[in-house]
């Protein structure tokens, strides 16, 4: 199902059984474990990611990303 990248904040792809996360636009390629984790330490808005993967969710976090790297 398409959820929103962490890190580049387009679409991601998170794999049917939630194995892992991927995302085209920059090579993102993660457990969902680990997507969770960066998500919850990177975004205020985390239950609103898991609860809507529809693309509501635009327009947060451009900073602090720059570290993940
Ligand atoms: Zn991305």
């Amino acid at each position: 199902m398409k959820i929103k990248c962490p890190k580049c904040s387009k679409n991601a792809e998170l794999a049917m059984d939630f194995s892992f996360v991927k995302c085209d636009n920059c090579d993102l390629d993660m457990s969902y474990g680990e997507y969770v984790k960066f998500v919850a330490h990177n975004e205020k808005t985390y239950s609103d990611i898991l609860g809507d993967y529809t693309g509501s969710t635009e327009g947060q976090s451009s900073g602090s990303l720059d570290e993940w790297d």
